[in-house]
């Protein structure tokens, strides 16, 4: 058993750390206080192929492990948070695209999509479903030789850019169980019927969009139907979360390393009553519970990303990560908050920032209350 990253890995992290220290640090502070999309680090991000982690050389894509998908999430994220959203939505649907999609749908999109030509994310959510997906309302009824979309989809990331957007629908409303009537359909932008209505206001996450999506009547060839059959959509879904958990661990890793680090340099730098405060036991108290927690998380998160690397599901393992690195970022990111004093809640320090960004790590993919729920069936079965 061995608990570090090999040779290859050691490399890539210090390659994407190297590029997030020169490209994305020096502008996240000010670019996310603006709400500047970050366009110039986008054309960056797909000239070093990180467009294409989740895709197979024989698509154009970088072929990588999900262990160096968590390391290039992580070491962003250690940067900017919001610019991983950015590859995060697509590159796990380009993983669904790759695990579900027909030859020619996977010949249609995943060389753009690993380049970054094209983009992608994935359209769930609707104003009354989150994590009950089986209750959305949006359907599409066959018409001849396509489908005709109509529903509302929230919360969307990325929606701006995606192209295709996969959106999940009712082919068959009437069923029951209500996933067998559920679908995929890879809807392209500029589509009759498909606007992006709103970017919805957000604590953090800035940087990246999240937008509300309706179809009226929007018209797209049956082709586009991820997979060619019906009734398979909840479960390429929910096999494309399970990606998405790893990366919102790491993420989460991220984020509670960042709030680590400034916590150890401003402790050392900062002094009261004569000395510096890391020197007080309740500084270094909190100090050891944070590195302690990260590296918690961090295993995990590699544990996780490595059970789904063998090919086996791993909705345990990946929701494990997830819970444990998202709860770990909150309290990393309100620790360091706190041993900045005043400064902590300055928009001058990036600690404020990744205290904005945490708790969305509890919310996305999904909220950690299901994760929980998830977490115990698997623990249950075969009871
Ligand atoms: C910034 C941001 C970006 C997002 N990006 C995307 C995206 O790109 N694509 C997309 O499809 N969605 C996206 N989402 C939506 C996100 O996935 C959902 O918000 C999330 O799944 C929760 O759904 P909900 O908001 O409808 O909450 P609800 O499902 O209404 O949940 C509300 C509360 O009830 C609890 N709850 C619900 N059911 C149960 C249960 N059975 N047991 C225990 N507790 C329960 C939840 O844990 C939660 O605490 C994004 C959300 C945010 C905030």
């Amino acid at each position: 058993m061995d608990f570090e990253l090999s040779e290859e890995h050691r490399m890539f992290r210090d390659s994407v750390r190297s590029f997030v220290d020169k490209e994305i640090r020096p502008v996240a502070r000010e670019w996310e206080h603006a709400g500047r999309y970050p366009t110039e680090i986008v054309e960056k991000m797909k000239e070093l192929g990180f467009f294409g982690i989740t895709i197979p050389a024989a698509w154009g894509g970088l072929d990588a492990d999900l262990v160096s998908m968590a390391i290039l999430f992580e070491e962003i994220s250690k940067g900017w948070m919001a610019i991983a959203g950015i590859l995060g939505s697509h590159s796990l649907a380009c993983r669904m695209i790759v695990n579900s999609g027909t030859e020619e749908q996977k010949r249609r999109w995943l060389p753009e999509l690993a380049t970054g030509v094209r983009r992608t994310c994935i359209a769930l959510t609707e104003p009354d479903a989150g994590s009950d997906l089986q209750g959305i309302k949006t359907v599409a009824g066959k018409d001849g030789e396509t489908y005709v979309i109509r529903g509302t989809k929230t919360w969307i990331t990325n929606a701006r850019y995606a192209n295709p957007m996969p959106v999940l629908v009712k082919t068959n409303p009437d069923i029951t169980p209500s996933h067998a009537g559920m679908s995929i359909l890879m809807v392209e932008q500029g589509t009759p019927g498909f606007e992006v209505t709103k970017d919805i206001g957000k604590l953090g996450y800035k940087g990246t969009e999240s937008c509300e999506v309706v179809f009226d009547d929007c018209r797209v060839p049956a082709d586009n139907l991820l997979g060619g059959v019906e009734g398979q959509g909840l479960k390429q879904a929910l096999g494309a979360l399970e990606t998405g958990r790893i990366n919102i661990a790491a993420r989460s890793v991220g984020i509670a390393q960042a709030a680590f680090d400034a916590a150890l340099r401003y402790t050392a730098d900062r002094e009261a009553f004569g000395q510096p405060i890391n020197r007080f036991q309740a500084v270094q108290l909190k100090i050891a519970d944070m590195a302690t927690q990260v590296q918690a998380a961090r295993l995990l998160t590699w544990w996780a990303a490595s059970v789904a690397d063998t090919g086996k599901r791993a909705d345990m393992e990946s929701g494990m990560a997830k819970l444990f690195a998202s709860e770990v970022a909150i309290t990393c990111a309100l620790d360091s908050m706190r041993l900045h004093g005043g400064y902590g809640y300055s928009t001058e320090f990036d600690v404020e920032r990744l205290y904005r960004d945490a708790p969305l790590m509890a919310i996305g993919e999904g909220t950690n209350d299901i994760l929980r729920t998830i977490i115990a069936k698997n623990l249950m079965k075969g009871l």
